[in-house]
C-alpha cells in the first residue's frame, strides 16, 4: 500500500533534471551539486489543524507544502533544484495523495524542482518538505548584514493571507469584484514564492528574510541578527485592493504588520541603491516598496505620517505561545 502511494506521487512529477544521478526508489538520492556552488537546504512542516484546515483541498496542501520551502530558498537568494517529502497520513487515501501530488507538481514544474525522495508513514496528517538549491559561493542572502541607514523594502503586498484567514468560511464575498474574497483566499492557499526576486537581490541586498510569521516578527529577526533597529512608515505598507476593499484602514494595517503567511521578501539595501532595486525587481515582474529604514539600536518601531510611534501589541505568529 505504502509503495502504491509512493508510486502515485512519483508518477505525477513532471520535472526531470540531469543533476539527479539517482532519484526515488533507492535508500537515498544521489545528487550532483554544480562546481563552485553552495548547497542551500531548508525544511518546513505543515500540520493539519495548525497550518491548514482539516478540510483544505489536497492540491492546495501540496502546493503550499512546497511553496513555504521555496520561499525560504528565495530569501537566501538560492536557485531551487530538488525536494523531498515526508508524508504522514491517517490512512492510505489514494485520492488524497494523488491530488496532493498534483498540487505539489504544479508548483515544482513552475520552478524546475525535481522530487528526489521522501518517506511515507501512518499517523495524524502532517507534511514535511525539504528543499535544496544552490547559490554561488558567498553570494547567499542572510538575515545578518543590515546596516544603519539601509532602506527597508518588501515585495508584493502584505496582509492578504491573514485577511483570508479571517474571511475563510464567509464564502466568496459580495458581487462587487473588488469585494470578492477569491484573491485573498488565493494568497493564503497558493502562495507564490519570490524566487525571481531572491535571485535578483544577490549582490544587492544587505539582508533578507521571507515574511512567514508577520512583518514585525520577521523584520525583528533581521534586526536581531544584524544588531540594529528599524523604523517602519505605517502609511507606506503595500496593500492590495482586494484587502482595502474588504477591511478598514486599521484592520489592514494590523494584517500587514502582524499577519502571517505572506511569503513576500523583506530586505534591506544601501539607500543609494534604492532606484536600482525597484527597477531590477520590476524587470522580474515583482513590485518592491520602500517601507522604512534601518536605525541604530534594536527592535522594530512603527511610525505614523507625523513620525509618532504606533503601538503594536500583536507582533506575529509563534508556536508554543499559550
Ligand atoms: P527506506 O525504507 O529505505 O527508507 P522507503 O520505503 O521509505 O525506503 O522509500 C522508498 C523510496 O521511495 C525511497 O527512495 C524514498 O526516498 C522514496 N519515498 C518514500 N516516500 C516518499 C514520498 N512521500 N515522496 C517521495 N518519495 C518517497
Ligand atoms: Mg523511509
Amino acid at each position: 500500500m505504502e509503495f502504491d502511494l509512493i508510486e502515485a506521487i512519483r508518477a505525477r512529477m513532471n520535472v526531470a533534471r540531469g543533476d539527479v544521478a539517482l532519484g526515488i526508489g533507492d535508500d537515498a538520492a544521489l545528487l550532483d551539486v554544480p562546481a563552485g556552488r553552495q548547497l542551500v537546504a531548508c525544511t518546513d512542516t505543515l500540520v493539519a489543524g495548525v497550518h491548514f484546515p482539516d478540510h483544505a483541498a489536497p492540491e492546495d496542501i501540496g502546493w503550499k507544502a512546497l511553496a513555504v520551502n521555496l520561499s525560504d530558498l528565495a530569501a537566501m537568494g538560492a536557485e531551487p533544484a530538488w525536494a523531498l517529502i515526508a508524508l504522514t497520513l491517517p490512512d492510505a487515501d489514494a485520492r488524497f495523495v494523488e491530488r496532493f501530488a498534483d498540487g505539489f507538481a504544479a508548483l515544482a514544474g513552475q520552478h524546475n524542482v525535481a522530487l528526489v525522495g521522501g518517506d511515507t508513514t501512518q499517523g495524524p496528517l502532517s507534511i514535511t518538505v525539504t528543499a535544496l538549491g544552490f547559490v554561488p559561493h558567498n553570494a547567499a542572502l542572510a538575515r545578518a548584514g543590515a546596516g544603519v541607514g539601509d532602506t527597508v523594502f518588501v515585495t508584493g503586498t502584505l496582509g492578504d493571507a491573514a485577511a483570508a484567514f479571517q474571511v475563510r468560511g464567509l464564502g466568496p464575498g459580495t458581487g462587487d469584484p473588488k469585494k470578492r474574497h477569491t484573491e485573498l483566499l488565493a494568497r493564503l492557499d497558493r502562495p507564490e514564492p519570490r524566487l525571481g526576486a531572491g535571485l535578483a537581490l544577490r549582490g544587492l541586498a544587505n539582508a533578507c528574510i521571507d515574511v512567514s510569521d508577520g512583518l514585525l516578527a520577521d523584520l525583528g529577526h533581521v534586526c536581531a541578527a544584524s544588531g540594529v533597529g528599524a523604523e517602519l512608515n505605517a502609511d507606506a505598507l503595500p496593500l492590495s485592493s482586494a484587502l482595502t476593499a474588504n477591511f478598514d484602514a486599521e484592520a489592514c494595517r494590523q494584517f500587514a504588520l502582524a499577519g502571517g503567511d505572506d511569503y513576500e521578501l523583506c530586505f534591506t539595501v544601501p539607500s543609494v541603491r534604492e532606484t536600482e532595486v525597484v527597477e531590477k525587481l520590476a524587470r522580474t515582474g515583482c513590485r518592491a516598496t520602500r517601507i522604512g529604514r534601518i536605525a541604530a539600536g534594536s527592535g522594530v518601531r512603527v511610525l505614523d505620517s507625523r513620525g509618532s510611534e504606533i503601538a503594536t501589541p500583536r507582533r506575529g505568529w509563534e508556536h508554543f505561545v499559550p
